[in-house]
């Protein structure tokens, strides 16, 4: 089993001063790295049926496409305003300063879908409560939400403390 923790890469004060940036690039350029990633996060979901995955713009993309393809379920993109060319709904969420706006399609979840979350850093939260929140409005049945990485001190699964919540990494 690859130790998964030296394919993420610090960048210090980006994308600006003061915060501590993981780069999971180099863990996407390594196919066994990936795989490894993909297998942890099956063998910790267990059996629970998933009918979509759910993946946040843009890191979040990578790997709940590749989890949805393993679990035989749908991926379905969560993005930032005017990205979706169908109907959308929106949930607004804080950021350090100001708000922000995540849209998803209408008819991506259908009600009493089993839905998994995912993105690569879990940090204060907001984005996966925003998340959340998008797909409950659509009646879904969120069983799981993952991360590669999750930044512990900044208390973000407390945001979403209802959910199970499972990080390959913590900080
Ligand atoms: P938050 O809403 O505070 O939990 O922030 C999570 C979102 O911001 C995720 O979509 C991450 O991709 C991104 N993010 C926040 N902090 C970092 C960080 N230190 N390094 C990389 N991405 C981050």
């Amino acid at each position: 089993m690859k130790n998964l923790e030296k394919y993420i890469r610090d960048i210090p004060d980006f994308p600006k001063r003061g915060v501590l940036y993981k780069d999971i690039t180099p863990l996407l350029q390594d196919p066994v790295a990936m795989r490894t990633a993909v297998q942890i996060f099956l063998d910790n979901l267990g059996d629970i049926k998933v009918d979509k995955v759910v993946g946040i713009e843009s890191r979040g993309f990578f790997f709940a496409t590749l989890l949805a393809e393993k679990l035989d379920a749908g991926f379905v993109p969560v993005r930032k305003p005017g990205k979706l060319p169908y109907k959308t709904i929106s949930e607004a969420y804080n950021l350090e300063y100001g708000t922000d706006m995540l849209e998803m399609h209408v008819d991506a979840i259908k009600e009493g879908e089993n839905v998994l979350i995912h993105d690569d850093v879990l940090a204060t939260g907001g984005t996966a409560f925003a998340a959340c929140n998008l797909v409950e409005h659509l009646g879904g049945n969120i069983v799981h939400c993952n991360f590669l990485v999750e930044l512990s001190f900044l208390k973000g699964r407390e945001r979403i403390k209802k959910y199970p919540v499972e990080s390959l990494l913590k900080y």
